[in-house]
């Protein structure tokens, strides 16, 4: 509880620091790129407007947190309790990792602000994703193989807590999502809400030529889409219209489909209440209690307990969950590349899915009625980006030439 207590305090002391707050802007703003663009997709917005016959026209946007240094929404939260971090005078940082991303993250903020930093992984992921191990590696992190378990993400975060509290004294703990003990769930929400402060302040610009009678707010969208994993890209899109009329929509992973058994869909699956990893909310686990192994597509959404603070809106029927499986997101990740040339991440793709079923009853009469004649407007959270999952995506959209490139490099002199 200490070190819990010790970091909740300065954290409060952190965001009420002008100083503080005005070198994290600037940090996000130099290094990891922010404001990321916000783009209206007039060619998906024309596909979803067909879809819906000429019933209802869409205005589709894109938040685009694919354009983040290291390709995701991670940066946001990593660069900032780096800093946090280091206004703590802690000299060292341990993360946990499942695919790697949220790893990567914070190797590379851990380089840029010369802190030490050591990376908990389970071994059957280390064995899985080489390419984000070997940039971790490369930018100087530390990273640990987690030996415990069925050794994957849910392993790693046990490996690294346990870490934490033996290191305290000089180490900060970055988590990854909007998970774990309080006050992590918070401090998480709190360095990603900036996606949705910059997109209120966005989308009021772009639509500032339509029509519309002085007490709307343009800034305001009909819906918001977002996949969830822990929920971290989701409630930070979120969380800036949680008090607004916009209707909020999160895509877990379905994976082969939830009567398969092989999926995370804890929210529309069977998840049940439980206390897991320092915090109590919906997991996926056995009769016993113990956390069941999931399963998805894309690594960033199999994870088997879900934030708090996500499952709390849920009950309260605030946020609208729904499940995708993996057939659905790749279809998705196809459609966006040909119809914008943008490239999703597979766990962004179920965000797309989902939003590419907003023309259906069960989502559409869920969005505030439309004035005579408008779109609705859309918009969807792009966390990230599609060129890490290049091992999955072309194994099984184009596996031929796939594994003919694959054995032909093994093959060659070096
Ligand atoms: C990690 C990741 C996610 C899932 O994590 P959340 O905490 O739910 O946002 C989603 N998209 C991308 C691109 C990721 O890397």
């Amino acid at each position: 509880m200490r070190p819990l207590q010790e970091l909740e305090s300065a954290f409060l002391q952190y965001a009420k620091s002008k100083a503080c707050i005005h070198e994290l802007n600037e940090t996000q703003r130099t290094y990891n790129g922010r404001p990321s663009p916000l783009y209206f997709a007039k060619n998906l917005s024309k596909h979803l407007t067909d879809k819906a016959k000429g019933k209802q026209a869409f205005d589709v946007y894109l938040k685009l947190e694919n354009l983040n240094h290291t390709g995701a929404h991670k940066m946001n939260n990593a660069l900032g309790q780096a800093l946090l971090a280091k206004y703590m005078g802690k000299k060292k940082v341990v993360a946990e990792t499942g695919a790697g991303q949220h790893g990567l993250a914070t190797a590379a903020a851990c380089a840029k602000l010369g802190l030490e930093c050591c990376v908990f992984m389970g071994e059957t992921d280390i064995r899985r994703q080489y390419p984000n191990v070997f940039s971790m590696k490369l930018m100087g992190a530390r990273v640990i193989a987690v030996k415990e378990g069925n050794k994957t993400l849910k392993d790693a975060v046990n490996a690294a807590l346990k870490y934490w509290i033996e290191h305290v004294s000089d180490t900060h703990y970055i988590l990854g999502s909007a998970l774990g003990p309080s006050p992590y769930p918070q401090i998480v929400q709190y360095f990603q809400a900036v996606i949705g402060k910059e997109l209120r302040m966005q989308l009021r610009e772009l639509r500032s030529s339509e029509k519309t009678d002085k007490k709307q707010d343009l800034g305001v969208p009909d819906a918001i889409v977002a996949c969830v994993g822990g929920g971290s890209n989701a409630l930070g899109i979120f969380t800036e219209f949680l008090d607004e009329r916009t209707a909020l929509f999160a895509a877990e992973a379905g994976g082969e489909g939830i009567k398969s058994g092989k999926h995370a869909t804890r929210l529309r699956g069977k998840g049940k209440t439980g206390i897991s990893q320092g915090y109590k909310s919906y997991f996926l686990q056995n009769k016993d209690g113990q956390l069941s192994d999931t399963y998805s597509i894309s690594a960033g959404l199999d994870y088997a307990g879900i934030s708090p603070i996500l499952a709390q809106h849920h009950d309260s029927k605030r946020i609208h969950f729904r499940s995708v499986t993996d057939v659905q997101a790749l279809k998705a990740y196809q459609l966006l590349s040909q119809l914008e040339g943008i490239i999703p991440a597979l766990e962004t793709s179920h965000a797309l899915s989902l939003a590419t079923r907003m023309t259906e009853k069960a989502q559409l009469e869920l969005l505030p009625t439309p004035k005579k004649n408008r779109a609705h407007c859309i918009v969807i959270n792009i966390s990230g980006r599609g060129e890490k999952d290049l091992f999955i995506t072309a194994a099984q959209l184009d596996a031929d030439n796939w594994n003919q490139f694959l054995s032909k490099e093994l093959s060659r002199e070096r």
